[in-house]
């Protein structure tokens, strides 16, 4: 579903992301697990068609991120990290503006808004502004876009991270419903996380990948 070849990012004289290479296969939940500043959301960025590499490919579903852009990101959902503002926008509107820039229209765009409305429980605050909900809501606002074309394919850069324990919870749990009809991958630097929802895991430290293992794998070299 996913396949990277010596992805490389270069910031100025900086390599920030050197030469990673990795598949993801249907239905799997990879971890991508490192400290902060591995390039974690550098590579999750290029993966999403956010970003553009300095070498190397990545491939989504068979479609070069670089070369088919529009291919790759219908297959691709994205979760960025943090909150970013949204100024006065209100969850629904928000959901309008992405079906706008997904190009949904018509009865699968009432479907889409529909479903993802009912599956992340945002009926509650369609009308309030996304700045002015609490961060586990704002969470579910940011998966509800995500998932709204409906990809085969979600990205997730920290998608607990700054959330307290019952919203870290709820988001593991609505993760893993989610994967079971998408391949998925989640950025984190919390080995809970990847225990907690990853089938797989892989290990990131400055730009380059360490290990490619399963959690339980994993806790056995901690
Ligand atoms: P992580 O997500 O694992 O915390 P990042 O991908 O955000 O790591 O960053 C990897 C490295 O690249 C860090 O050293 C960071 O400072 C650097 N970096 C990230 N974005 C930029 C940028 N836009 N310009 C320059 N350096 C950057
Ligand atoms: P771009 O405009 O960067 O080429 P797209 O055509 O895929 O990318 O549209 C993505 C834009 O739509 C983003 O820039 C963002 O504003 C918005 N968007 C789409 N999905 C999401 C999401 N899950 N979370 C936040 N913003 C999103």
């Amino acid at each position: 579903m996913i396949e990277t070849h010596e992805l490389t990012k270069r910031y100025g004289g900086k390599t920030a992301v050197d030469g990673i290479s990795f598949r993801v296969e249907p239905g799997e939940v990879l971890g991508f697990l490192g400290p902060n500043g591995a390039g974690k959301s550098t590579t999750m960025k290029m993966i999403a068609g956010f970003l553009a590499p300095s070498a190397g490919t990545a491939r989504v579903c068979g479609h070069d991120v670089i070369a088919e852009p529009l291919a790759a990101k219908r297959a691709i959902g994205y979760l960025p990290e943090g909150a970013p503002s949204y100024g006065e926008m209100s969850a629904g509107g928000f959901l309008q503006f992405v079906a706008d820039v997904r190009g949904l229209t018509g009865e699968v765009r009432r479907e889409r808004i529909g479903a993802v409305v009912e599956r992340l429980a945002l009926g509650g605050v369609l009308l309030q502004p996304i700045d002015t909900l609490s961060k586990g809501f704002r969470r579910r606002v940011g998966l509800a876009a995500a998932i709204l074309h409906d990809p085969p394919v979600l990205i997730l850069d920290e998608p607990t991270d700054g959330l307290d324990p019952n919203q870290k919870h709820e988001v593991r749990g609505l993760i893993r419903e989610m994967s079971r009809e998408r391949t998925i991958v989640i950025s984190t630097h919390i080995l809970e996380e990847v225990d907690a929802v990853c089938t797989r895991a892989v290990i990131i430290a400055a730009g380059r990948l360490l290990a490619d293992a399963t959690p339980a794998e994993l806790e056995r070299r901690s």
